[in-house]
């Protein structure tokens, strides 16, 4: 299908700080020439000292929306006039929709990570024990998503102990049913925690460009095969990490179905419409 920009083409796009592997634009311009819709995904590399101004620009130039990510998910709520709720609760925005002039703001990783889970993991979160790597603005989304599909405990491990020691301050009271504990991100404190875990999910940074020969956990021997692994990088396709955790026997997912699912609510938000999850997952596969 052709597609046209002309002058009704709604812009949408993302902010980041170093966004060349980003998949975002493939899979949304994909999914715009798939449904012949008349929108253009753009990247937009912005410097953290112009945040503020690009995000102003949105309003400025009639953007009807963006996707936010790494390293601004948590700074850019201060630019907004209307996060909702939850996202408010996360801490953390990675979807930006501009209503005639007034910036809201969501979090559509939860959903992305939660439908993930289900849909390619076939994991039932209810009751089980997660280890969580990581305390930045993936981390609070993927932690909020899994109390709230009821996980009986999580312990987080971050090397900054104070961002994993603010998750628990911040959920805790929203999920008395569940227990948060925080770690520093040692292989020795981490051990104990994997042997009785059910998922463990690496949501640091540790294995992307220019860290691909780099893995969050050195010692092959802490994975085991009643583990299902979720690392939230997609580029490598498979990390050290999940190639560690896959060679021990546990069932691995990397960083992809998630990107799909929460690019797919964002979508929603601009457009009002939902492509099918799987139509646009086989889709990207194909492609990347
Ligand atoms: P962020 O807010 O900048 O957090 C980065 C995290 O990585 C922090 O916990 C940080 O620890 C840790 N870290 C970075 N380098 C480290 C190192 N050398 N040693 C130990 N810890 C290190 O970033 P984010 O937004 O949470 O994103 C994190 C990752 O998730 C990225 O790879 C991103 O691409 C991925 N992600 C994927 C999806 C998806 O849909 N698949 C969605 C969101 C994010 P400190 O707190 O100590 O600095």
């Amino acid at each position: 299908m052709k597609k046209t920009i002309n002058g009704k083409t709604k812009i949408i796009g993302v902010i980041g700080k170093n966004i060349e592997n980003s998949l975002s634009p493939l899979i949304h311009n994909q999914i715009i020439l798939k449904c012949s819709f008349n929108f253009c995904y753009l990247p937009f590399q912005i410097a953290e000292t112009n945040l503020g101004k690009a995000i102003q620009g949105i309003k400025a130039l009639n953007i009807r929306g963006v996707n936010i990510t790494l390293p601004y998910k948590e700074r850019v709520i201060d630019f907004l006039d209307e996060p909702e709720e939850s996202a408010r609760r996360i801490g953390a925005v990675n979807t930006i929709v501009n209503n005639k002039g007034i910036l809201a703001g969501y979090n559509t990783d939860v959903i992305g990570f939660k439908k993930s889970l289900q849909e390619e993991g076939k994991f039932t979160t209810k009751g089980k024990k997660a280890v969580i790597l990581g305390a930045g603005g993936a981390a609070r989304a993927v932690v909020y998503s899994i109390l709230e599909e009821g996980i009986k405990e999580v312990c987080i491990f971050n090397r900054t102990l104070e961002k994993a020691k603010k998750i628990k301050q911040d959920f805790s009271s929203f999920f008395p049913e569940s227990n948060i504990y925080v770690f520093p991100l040692t292989e020795e404190n981490i051990k104990d925690k994997i042997e009785k875990a059910h998922l463990l999910v690496n949501t640091t940074s540790i294995g992307m460009p220019p860290q691909i020969d780099k893995t969050p956990l050195l010692d092959e021997k802490l994975f085991h095969p009643d583990l299902l692994v979720y690392d939230l990088i997609y580029h490598p396709a498979k990390t050290l990490f999940l190639r560690q955790a896959e060679r021990a026997g546990a069932k691995i997912i990397n960083g992809l179905p998630m990107l799909i699912y929460q690019g797919i609510e964002s979508f929603y938000l601009w457009t009002g419409f939902k492509p099918e999850g799987e139509e646009v997952l086989e889709m990207i596969k194909q492609i990347f």
